[in-house]
């Protein structure tokens, strides 16, 4: 196959009311739309297509059709287009990252990770390999083909929604599968975008397909598909389950990235200077949006007194607005959140947790359309309230005291969670014995998450799923292996 050049590009990534099937851009067959709502201020950013059950039979079909070429398409090939969309990501990066601004209400939080994601996967394309084994007999030779499934399906969360799709996609499109992504209806824009940019790039039509939609509409549709070889879920436990449950029908493997409950464990040698701006960044970055968020503090009480101050006060230094003003929080991103992150801050109220700072709306004419909440402190949370179960996905953080190593690791591990979890202590001994004991899928010493680690796995651990990203397997996980005898013939 050959690259073909870079197509033209419009000036803007988004054809209103389109998704892309097959290398078309299409309504819903339905002709119903969604509105797209800038959570800031509830201003419509855009309609995109209402996609049921049919036009994920539409889009399956077209990633089945695409398939055999694609998979025949050499590796060395593979790579160097999914390189071509990462190039043309970078071109484009202040247009994304205003995009996905827009839909999730996030202020700017540095350079967009896609094209590095991309790059990273890009680099395995060409080294999928498998064995050769040893056989009874000499005239045979043992091997091992790693090959990819077909039609992968892919359901993402409105959370980061840039960096859930190239996730997704470019590990499961590097391996030589073809993808359905079925975008969150809440942010489905930088989705269709970086779908363009892959078309532009010259991946070719039908080998990334988008349909926008409704979860139970769009969303179910896709792991019941009897095309679907593979599934990826990334969202709530809940929805994970029922997607679950699909898969099992039809008996196809899938990968689960859910929530979590992620403990800060700070011990009394804890370098706080350190410490603090990270526990306070971790739960006020995207409005406390993010699986991996930092929410429940586990603190030793010889300083919970201090690290307790020293949160209140940074943390009352966050300031909150919409994206594109210079402030360091936006708005949740719905009606549905906003109200959700409130009644868990009542219940942690009537539960009798020590409410230390925010808890409310922000006062004032720019906050009155958008579903802005404060950053929020509760001390005295006991392990067992629901502010330290269950994931609140807002930006509340829960103090929880304990006394000695412990205590701490079993609040730290009591959850049903397992995503991350840090460690802050100035004792070697102490953080082997934590990062052994602590039940995540990341643990992080005198850090938080990642901490500039470079193809670290991720995923979870218990209720926070299984599988992993990102790691030097993300591309070998959308295999399958084939051994193969071969005997010659005399
Ligand atoms: P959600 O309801 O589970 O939604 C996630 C995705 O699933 C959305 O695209 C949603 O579509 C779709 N969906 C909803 N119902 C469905 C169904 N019955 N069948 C198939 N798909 C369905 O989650 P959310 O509350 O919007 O997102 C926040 C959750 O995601 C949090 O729990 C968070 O921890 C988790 N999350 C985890 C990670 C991770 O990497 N571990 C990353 C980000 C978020 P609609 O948007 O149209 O409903
Ligand atoms: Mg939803």
């Amino acid at each position: 196959m050959t690259i073909a050049p870079s197509g033209p590009r419009a000036a803007t990534l988004i054809t209103d009311n389109a998704q892309l099937i097959g290398g078309e851009w299409v309504p819903a067959v339905s002709g119903e739309t969604i509105e797209v709502v800038n959570p800031a201020n509830r201003d419509v950013l855009a309609a995109v297509p209402r996609g049921t059950a049919e036009d994920i039979d539409a889009a399956v079909r077209a990633a089945e059709a695409a398939f055999p070429s694609w998979r025949d398409t050499d590796a060395t090939t593979r790579g160097t287009l999914i390189t071509r969309w990462a190039q043309l990501i970078e071109e484009n990066e202040s247009e994304l990252d205003q995009l996905e601004s827009q839909e999730v209400g996030r202020p700017h939080w540095g350079t967009p990770p896609m094209a590095r994601i991309l790059r990273f996967v890009a680099g395995q394309t060409d080294k999928v390999s498998g064995l050769s084994l040893p056989t009874h007999s000499p005239d045979v030779l043992g091997l091992t083909l790693r090959e990819p499934y077909g039609v992968v399906g892919s359901v993402i969360p409105w959370n980061a929604p840039g960096p859930m799709f190239v996730n997704d996609t470019g590990a499961a499109i590097a391996a030589g599968n073809t993808i359905v992504v079925k975008p969150a209806e809440d942010a489905p824009l930088t989705p269709l975008a970086l779908a363009r940019l892959a078309l532009d790039a010259g991946i070719p039509p039908g080998v990334v397909n988008v349909v926008t939609g409704y979860g139970p509409e769009a969303g179910a549709a896709l792991p019941a598909h009897p095309g679907v070889r593979r599934m990826s879920f990334t969202g709530s436990p809940a929805t994970g389950s029922s997607v679950m449950e699909a898969c099992a029908k039809n008996l196809v493997p899938l990968h689960l990235e859910l929530g979590g409950k992620s403990p800060q464990v700070v011990f009394p040698d804890a370098d706080l200077d350190a410490a603090i701006p990270a526990i306070v960044t971790g739960i006020t970055l995207n409005t406390g949006q993010i699986c991996a968020a930092g929410s429940r503090v586990v603190v030793d009480r010889a300083m919970h007194a201090e690290v307790v101050r020293r949160l209140a006060e940074a943390m009352a230094q966050v300031s909150v607005g919409p994206w594109y003003e210079p402030v360091r929080m936006g708005p949740l991103i719905n009606a549905k959140q906003h109200a959700r992150v409130l009644d868990y801050v009542r219940s942690g109220q009537e539960e009798g947790a020590e409410l230390v700072l925010g808890g409310g709306v922000p006062a004032g004419e720019t906050f009155e359309r958008g579903f802005f909440v404060e950053p929020t402190l509760f001390d005295r949370v006991q392990p067992g309230m629901r502010i330290a179960q269950e994931e609140i996905f807002g930006p509340v953080l829960s103090v929880i005291p304990v006394d000695g190593e412990a205590e701490a690791l079993a609040v730290a591990n009591g959850t049903d969670y397992g995503l991350v979890a840090s460690v802050w202590t100035g004792d070697v001994g102490r953080a082997v014995r934590m990062t052994r004991g602590l039940q995540a899928g990341q643990v992080a010493v005198n850090a938080a998450l990642g901490a500039g680690v470079i193809g670290g796995p991720f995923g979870g651990y218990r209720h926070s799923g299984f599988g992993r990203t990102m790691g030097a397997d993300a591309v070998l996980d959308y295999t399958q292996v084939k051994t193969v005898s071969l005997r010659g013939t005399a």
